[in-house]
């Protein structure tokens, strides 16, 4: 079988490979330029790896306390020079992004402190964390005070604002990188060093955390080459490489990661115990990968873009504009067209592809969501992947791809299922 019929047997007619075709044809340049991004990423993280002379002995698994780690504590300065900084935590007993944002400022932020976010309100799931809305164990409840500064109307921070805002009780101050669930453009690495840069003019000891989920190695440097104290993410999104089977990582300044060890394990003990229970393959291999897995996303990401767009869709960002992380937003404007989408994307995968996914209740959200994900590791949004609330504008947010042809594969169907369904004409 040619390609052209394996598609059709996969569900893609020729009409829609077509017109995907024709899409394509466009975003060589763009692709080029993600390719040589991924190029750099990967001698970063070749670089770092030779450097720290990394071998066999590391992939043995550790129990119990884990003592002498060998593994575990070069897989850490592996990040931690890949990432350019002092220090790093990178475990499996940091079991998901929020987790490891939430050490990294409850480790950091001691009572009277104050907590300030310079790009509007943070990620959903930190809500609780900080105490926006209550919870058991929130810093709210440890007497840590949080203020909130906004984007300004383009997306950009509010320097003058930021300026006047930092003050004597600043202990920390939070960015987050990606759009997260919103529509608002993702910050650029420039354009966090100006931020960064802007805080510590008026209090340099100040602490800086970037929020970096979906954002590692989309850019040639990352918030730590700009002045951030603690980049903070997810092991089942870009760093993990789609093999990390959970996990989540801290880079920084040494002051700051060995506090985040200690909130992590127990004062006294930090980064010398927490056993590695045979994932270090898995890690190293993952973080290996990452640069090109990335890569993938992020094209599958411009390609779903081009594609909307042209059908007349509102997407964020635009096919054309430099992408900052690995999601796609884009405004289907019925939840009729969401379903169709994400049974696309769901028929595309290599794990649950029979299953037809439906809108549902979910925590925290005022809205039914739906999800489209048939991953090998549970939640994993470095897979491909696609959700949102349906409500409108009706948007749904399109991220990861271990493969490029997978993910070129999840938009020809998410294509398909709208054509089948009469919500598009080619
Ligand atoms: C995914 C994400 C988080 C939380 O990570 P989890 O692993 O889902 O807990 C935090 N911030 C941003 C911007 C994210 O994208």
């Amino acid at each position: 079988m040619n390609t052209n019929e394996l598609y059709q047997a996969l569900g893609v007619s020729p009409a829609v490979l077509a017109y995907g075709e024709t899409v394509l044809a466009d975003l060589a340049g763009r692709f080029a330029a993600i390719d040589a991004n991924a190029e750099l990423g990967q001698a970063k993280v070749l670089a770092a790896m030779q450097k720290n002379r990394v071998n066999a002995a590391h992939f043995a698994a550790t129990t119990g306390y884990g003592y002498d780690d060998a593994g575990r504590d070069t897989l850490e300065r592996v990040y931690a020079d890949t990432f350019h900084t002092e220090a790093a935590l990178v475990r499996p007993q940091l079991v998901c992004g929020t987790h490891a944002l939430a050490v990294a400022l409850s480790a950091n932020l001691l009572p009277g402190d104050e907590l300030l976010a310079i790009s509007g309100k943070p990620y959903d799931t930190l809500e609780e964390v900080i105490g926006l809305r209550p919870s058991p164990c929130s810093l709210a409840e440890y007497g840590v005070s949080y203020r909130q500064i906004d984007l300004l109307p383009d997306g950009g921070f509010d320097l003058p604002a930021i300026r006047a805002g930092v003050s004597e009780k600043t202990k920390l101050v939070h960015i987050q990188r990606s759009k997260g669930y919103q529509t608002r453009p993702t910050l650029s690495v420039a354009r966090i060093g100006e931020a960064i840069a802007a805080v510590k003019s008026v209090k340099p000891d100040a602490a800086v955390m970037v929020d970096n989920c979906y954002g590692e190695f989309v850019e040639p440097t990352e918030p730590s080459d700009v002045g951030a104290d603690m980049c903070v993410g997810s092991l089942i999104k870009n760093p993990g490489g789609g093999l990390a089977p959970i996990g989540g990582y801290i880079v920084g300044t040494r002051a700051c990661v060995d506090r985040c060890a200690y909130r992590l394990s127990a004062p006294g003990l930090g980064q010398e115990v927490g056993a590695n229970l045979g994932l270090m393959p898995a890690l190293f291999q993952g973080f290996f990968l990452a640069p090109t897995v990335t890569a993938s996303a992020v094209r599958g990401a411009v390609f779903a873009a081009a594609v909307y767009e042209r059908l007349g869709f509102p997407v964020v960002p635009a096919s054309d504009e430099t992408r900052h992380d690995v999601i796609q937003a884009i405004e289907l404007g019925s939840e009729a067209a969401m379903r169709a989408f994400c049974k696309g994307i769901q028929q595309a995968a290599p794990v649950d592809s029979y299953v037809t996914p439906v809108p549902a209740p979910m925590p925290g959200y005022d809205a039914q969501v739906i999800m489209a994900a048939g991953a090998f590791v549970q939640g994993s949004s470095i897979e491909l992947s696609a959700d949102g609330p349906v409500r409108p504008p009706y948007a749904v947010y399109f991220q990861g791809g271990l493969t490029w042809p997978h993910a070129k594969l999840g938009v020809l169907l998410s294509l398909q299922k709208l054509l089948d369904a009469g919500l598009i004409q080619l």
